[in-house]
């Protein structure tokens, strides 16, 4: 049996305990034991001395577009159509090449953020760039951390009234048709599962309703869950009310788009009775701070939601909305910003915390399996230095949440390390930093001249 003790923690088990001074026992990839004190004998156990760590269920980033790594930077100062409209065209020349290094760099960076389990958003697939969807499952591979890839798309061009110029997207059958195949080769329904497939057509303005439509359907004959973005922001709502007569919450409501299997991106723009219907039909939101302020979408109606009762987890999003923004800072973002628009008591460090764990565990499904410190759960696990500069601060969470993030000491995903002392150890972190610029240089490159 493979034992390792985690001893003198301080330990938020996001399950209602906390024990400062407590113990977690891993066996063979899940959590054996959690509880106050030194641990029990554990014969032949590798055991950690965690004095001056805080120790948390590792967080779960529940929304992300890895491909972006490698078009960062670019349209500073858009909305988010402008934003889009200017990258859809070098997007249309990446190649599974550039996914690779661009999904290593993104999901090396989340790892060292603390992140054990991550989505991914992919909806561009040009024709000619190979596999890019095995590309960035096997860059989840070498990393480490569980991954939820979404098979994602677009069928709505320029040409139909969609956003996307048509060279971005895909036509319905081939993508269901290759919806399906990645479903069939990737996901994994079992309790121990590191990657699921979800069916994710990308949003309201640039999918048809077909799409949407038969995606559900899909979605739900092979048990799969359904991710989109909406209500990101008001030209959004302009153009579902224009279209559809509806806001984005009832028009999704409206095709049978919402539920218990659904979680949307954003949800920043939300009418009283959308709150309501999300909360009462469990549907989760991602919602991605940092990605809202860059491109000035505004601020996501999070208490009201948790006050609702509706899931909430957090997402980075795509590294070219929210350029190398690190999940554990999305807490202290999440935090600042429900405050900064609703007051002090708007959101507490806890219940942000909760949203970066459970919250995301809600979210993709899975919060039987991870997303807190309890017996039976999966050994997912982050242990972070509170014996520097964070130990004048004397509660944990506070220290964790607020400021700058602590260093990462430990992180295990099902047991397994993926970082020490700071450092990725399983792909060597110099390499994957490298192989996320030399994606860069191959996409702009390829995409001189539409940029
Ligand atoms: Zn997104």
């Amino acid at each position: 049996m493979n034992r390792t003790v985690i001893e003198h923690a301080h330990v938020v088990t996001v399950a209602g305990e906390e024990h400062p001074d407590g113990h977690i026992v891993v066996e063979d990839g899940r959590i054996a034991a959690v509880g106050p004190g030194p641990a029990p004998d554990a014969p032949g156990a590798e055991r950690i001395d965690a004095t001056g760590r805080l120790a948390t269920p590792g967080l779960v980033n529940t929304h992300h577009h890895l491909y972006q790594w490698a078009s960062q930077g670019l349209a500073p100062d858009a909305t988010l159509f402008e934003w889009l409209t200017t990258l859809y065209r070098p997007w249309a020349r990446m190649d599974a090449e550039v996914v690779h290094g661009a999904a290593t760099a993104g999901l090396a960076w989340l790892a060292k953020s603390g992140c054990t389990t991550s989505t991914d958003h992919h909806y561009l697939f040009p024709r000619g760039g190979g596999d890019l969807f095995a590309a960035e499952v096997e860059a989840a591979r070498e990393v480490g951390v569980r991954f939820h890839p979404c098979r994602g798309s677009m069928d709505l061009g320029a040409s139909r009234g969609g956003l996307p110029p048509d060279e971005a997207v895909e036509d319905l059958d081939t993508i269901l048709a290759a919806t399906e195949a990645a479903i069939d080769a990737y996901h994994d329904p079992s309790p121990d599962s590191m990657l699921r497939v979800a069916v994710a057509p990308c949003s309201p303005f640039s999918v048809t309703k077909d799409l949407l439509v038969q995606s559900a359907e899909l979605a739900r004959a092979n048990g799969v869950r359904l991710h989109t973005h909406l209500a990101e922001t008001l030209d959004e709502e302009d153009y579902t009310r224009r279209e559809f007569g509806m806001t984005p919450v009832e028009y999704m409501d409206s095709l049978g788009w919402l539920g218990p299997d659904v979680w949307l991106a954003h949800c920043v723009h939300l009418h009283d009775g959308d709150v309501a219907r999300l909360a009462a039909t469990g549907t989760g939101t991602a919602h991605c701070p940092s990605s809202n302020a860059r491109l000035g979408s505004g601020i996501a109606r999070v208490a009201d939601l948790l006050a609702a009762g509706a899931p909430v987890g957090l997402g980075v999003d795509g590294s070219a909305s929210a350029e190398l923004v690190p999940l554990a800072g999305e807490v202290r973002q999440a935090l600042y910003m429900q405050r900064a628009r609703y007051g002090p008591t708007a959101l507490t460090a806890r219940q942000a915390l909760e949203a970066a764990t459970l919250g995301g565990a809600r979210c993709l499904g899975r919060a039987d399996e991870i997303g807190t410190l309890e017996p039976g759960k999966l050994a997912d696990i982050a242990l972070w230095r509170l014996d520097g500069f964070h130990a004048a601060v004397d509660d944990p969470v506070v220290a964790f949440a607020f400021g700058a993030t602590p260093p990462l000491d430990l992180l295990l995903v099902g047991g397994r390390p993926v970082v020490r002392g700071d450092e990725l150890v399983t792909v060597p972190q110099d390499e994957a930093a490298r192989r996320g610029a030399a994606a860069h240089r191959r996409l702009m490159d390829r995409a001189r001249e539409v940029l």
